[in-house]
Order: structure tokens, then sequence, then C-alpha cells
């Protein structure tokens, strides 16, 4: 069990910042023996669990106010939380300006946004990647995700994290993480996945005959049967994501029969799952010889719950945290501009 009295939280994933080795085996004292814990099966390399190692990956963004350096923003190097809602880091020669002449740099508050306290917000190194990617930019400007951060902030003295919608990790945080049992893919490192980089190596190839054929169920008395085939696809290609192409296949026997192409398939990959920017661009003799339809559905299964524990925390981080960060970024840049 952790011995922390109030730890603090990524301020992107929500997660720990810090390795959680701390499940309990089954532990008879437990109300609910195994359960309040992960599965040390799941983390296979015990004890030195390399897998979550990234976890102990962190940064802190903040400010000096009072900083004669022409920046107040300054980003930290490698630090580490404390047991009292606090970051450490080291302070080096080379430290952001804005650092040299704060006192107490080095051990500070988090999430602190009133009081006498700087501000400062700690992050995984890898969820700071995964935000990078969803706002589509080289390098993400400091000055302005400070901003984004602070104005998310809380104005609770205790705040342990920023005051957003954390999603499915919610539940998992109190004083400290809590650990639960099938919940392993919320500490799983979203960006180094092994199953995908596998995958991506051996995509799975086309058996004769991959297409399916289509025209097989009745369409009398739907009114999209009076419409030519190639119309048809068109409807179907233009149909924004695959799960409403799938509900309009169960509501129009006439789209279900048109048939999906394995080019239909591999088009819908990435902006379906767009936190597939690792996807290799395919060779030619791979696209005529991948099972794209497969692709698609290992690669939608992967991401879900009960899926692929990295690819799955990706695809939450990505789709639950990553919108909440970047409306604000894209204004603040906007604002800046003008
Ligand atoms: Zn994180």
């Amino acid at each position: 069990m952790s011995c922390a009295d109030w730890e603090c939280f990524c301020a992107i994933c929500g997660g720990p910042l810090r390795g959680v080795s701390y499940w309990i085996d089954d532990d008879e004292d437990s109300p609910r023996p195994g359960l309040d814990a992960y599965n040390p099966d799941v983390f296979l390399t015990r004890p030195e669990y390399p897998e979550l190692e990234w976890l102990d990956d962190i940064r802190a963004l903040g400010e000096n106010p009072k900083t004669s350096a022409p920046s107040t923003v300054w980003l930290s190097g490698p630090a580490s939380v404390g047991v009292d809602g606090d970051v450490r880091f080291e302070l080096e020669k080379d430290s952001d300006p804005a650092l040299q002449d704060m006192p107490g740099a080095g051990y500070m508050q988090a999430y602190c946004l009133e009081g006498q306290n700087p501000w400062c917000a700690p992050f995984h190194v890898k969820c700071h990647e995964v935000l990078r990617r969803f706002l589509g930019v080289e390098s993400l400007d400091r000055e302005v995700l400070n901003e984004t951060f602070k104005s998310l902030g809380s104005r609770d003295g205790w705040a342990a994290f920023l005051e957003i919608d954390y999603g499915d990790i919610t539940e998992h945080r109190t004083r400290d993480w809590f650990p639960l049992r099938n919940h392993e893919y919320l500490v799983s490192d979203p960006i180094d996945i092994e199953w995908l980089a596998r995958f991506y190596k051996r995509l799975p190839q086309r058996k004769e005959g991959g297409d399916e054929p289509g025209g097989a169920y009745n369409t009398q008395g739907d009114p999209f049967s009076t419409l030519p085939l190639d119309i048809l696809s068109l409807l179907v290609l233009s149909i924004p994501t695959m799960e409403d192409v799938f509900k309009a296949r169960m509501a129009s026997p006439a789209l279900a029969n048109v048939p999906l192409s394995q080019s239909f398939w591999k088009s819908r990959i990435v902006p379906d799952m767009p936190w597939l920017w690792d996807m290799p661009t395919p060779s030619d003799e791979q696209r005529l010889s991948v099972d794209w339809s497969r692709v698609y559905k290992e690669l939608f299964w992967g991401s879900q719950r009960n899926g692929t524990l990295g690819l799955c925390n990706r695809r939450r981080i990505w789709t639950q945290m990553c919108p909440q960060f970047g409306k604000r970024y894209a204004s603040i840049v906007e604002a800046k501009d003008h």
C-alpha cells in the first residue's frame, strides 16, 4: 500500500506520478481479496516493473512571477513527487532562467493557484508527447501550455490535479492512487506499445477472395434499393465514422449489400483512430496483400477496454483528455497571434 498522505497526479492523463509498485497480492485481510490490486501477471517482469517506469518520467511546468528573466514560465528537468502534494527537482546551472532566481525552486507545491506559492503542474513526459501528437505541432509552446494548464486549475488549496473531467481515471484517485483489478490499462505506457510494434511489423495477410462479396440481404421495401450500386457505394463512403456505417447498414439492407473493399477499410483506419500516429505508410505491395479489414478490426478492438493495455490508455488520453486541452491551447495561440 502506498504510504503517501497526499499525492499529486499527472495534469494530462490524471494518472500517478510514480511507479505503482504497491499492489497487494491476494491479501486475506482485504475485504475483496485480490480485487483491490493489479494483477501481478499483467506486469510480467516483476519485480523491476520496466513497463511502469514511464510513470516516473515526469517534468513540471510552472511560473515565477517575480523573475527578472524574459519569460516567467519555466520547465523543470526530471522531477519526482513527494508525499505532501509536492514536486521535487534538481536546480542545475542550465535550468530555465525563471527558476534561477526563484526562492524554493526544486521543492514546490503542485497545482497551487492561490496564496504565496507560485503555480506549477507536473505531467508525464509521454503524456506530453500524446498531447503534442494530438495538437499536430512540432513542439508544444511552453508559455501557451502553462497558460492552458493554469486556466484549468482549481482554487482548492489541496488540489492534486486540474479541474477537468479526468474520465475513466477519476474513481481511481482518492488521496493517493487506487489500483483496481482489470484496470491495469490506466497505468500502461501509451507510447511504446510492444503489441502495436509487433502488429505493425506483421500485418495480417489477405486470404484468397478477401473482399466481402456483398449482396446477401433481401432489399424488398428498402427505398435505397432503387439506387444503383455505385451511388450506394458513394453513400457508404461519405458516412463519417464506421459506427455510423454499421448503423446505416443495419437500417438498410441495400446499404448492407454494398461490399466493403479492402481499400475502404484501409482508408478508415487513421481517420477513425487518429491516435495511431505511428502507423507506417504501407508499401505498394502491402496495399494489395494486407487484409485491411482485419487490420482495422484488430486495431479498433485493441484500443478498447480489455484490448491492448497501452493502446487502450493511448486512446483514453487522446479521446477523453486531449480535447479538453486542445481547444483551450488553440484559443490561447489564436489570442496571442492577434
Ligand atoms: Zn500522464
